[in-house]
């Protein structure tokens, strides 16, 4: 049902027309869903495997680099080739500081603690790591994705400080949008799989076309680092979105979330 067709049968009715801006929001060519491919931390199998496949598909990632990772200064220019090719190269926090109280945490440094970061801290840190990365691929637009989906810096929410600085930020929670309309830009919530097969990474994706909405993943490792996925699943999944983009609009976070803020006219 169209926008319009809708309202008229609300105004008819007197009654609000539910659902009614969800099916308004249309994604580009018709798609049914969109879909960000995404890599945190900086890892050299994203570099080996990640990027290999996707260039060998034609389709485009987000990539958030951890810049004090070492693999960022040693592989620099295979960032740089990346982020030439159309990739996004998204910030990801200078020292990927972690709430070193959470349950599972204790591999967080002392020093790395957002316990103990003041939310002050975390926002000049994080601005810097844009100047970084636009001295890295010349960029000024970009995304941001919470180290460990953790965002109170020593009990304070650091985030709203930084709208200004991002088109999106990612923070934890399921992998598909329940609705575009409801979405906040600045809380988009991202899933982080871990062992799935190809089919299960598939089933997701099918998921957000079902409700014409849009599936975020962030993986860490691909054929090898931690929290590994496949290479073999990586690339089925890969494969079928390359195969179907009539009906999936696969594109980096930035390139999607640019979309959603100009459809929904966002200010
Ligand atoms: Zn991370």
């Amino acid at each position: 049902m169209t926008l319009r067709t809708c309202l008229t049968l609300a105004a008819l009715l007197l009654a609000p027309c539910a659902g009614a801006a969800d099916t308004a929001f249309v994604w580009p060519h018709g798609a049914r869903a969109a879909v960000s491919l995404a890599y945190d931390d900086a890892l050299d199998s994203q570099l080996d495997y990640a990027i290999p496949t996707l260039d060998k598909y034609g389709l485009k990632g987000s990539f958030y680099l951890q810049l004090s990772n070492p693999a960022v200064a040693q592989r620099m220019a295979d960032w740089r080739r990346a982020a030439a090719s159309g990739h996004e190269l998204g910030n990801h926090s200078l020292f990927h500081q972690c709430s070193r109280k959470a349950p599972g945490h204790d591999w967080v440094q002392p020093q790395r603690d957002l316990d103990t970061t003041t939310a002050a801290q975390m926002q000049d840190q994080v601005r810097l790591g844009n100047t970084m990365l636009h001295a890295i691929d010349g960029r000024r637009e970009r995304t941001y994705t919470v180290p460990c989906g953790d965002v109170l810096a020593a009990g304070v929410d650091y985030l709203p400080g930084l709208r200004d600085a991002f088109v999106g930020i990612k923070v934890s929670g399921a992998a598909v949008t329940p609705s575009m309309t409801a979405l906040d830009r600045y809380a988009v919530g991202v899933a982080a799989p871990e062992g799935l097969s190809g089919a299960q990474l598939i089933a997701l994706v099918q998921q957000a076309a079902a409700q014409g909405t849009m599936v975020n993943f962030t993986f860490h490792g691909v054929g090898g680092d931690y929290l590994t996925t496949s290479a073999q699943a990586h690339e089925e999944l890969v494969r079928y979105l390359a195969d179907n983009r009539r009906l999936y609009w696969t594109d980096t976070f930035l390139n999607i979330m640019t979309y959603v803020k100009k459809q929904r006219g966002d200010h």
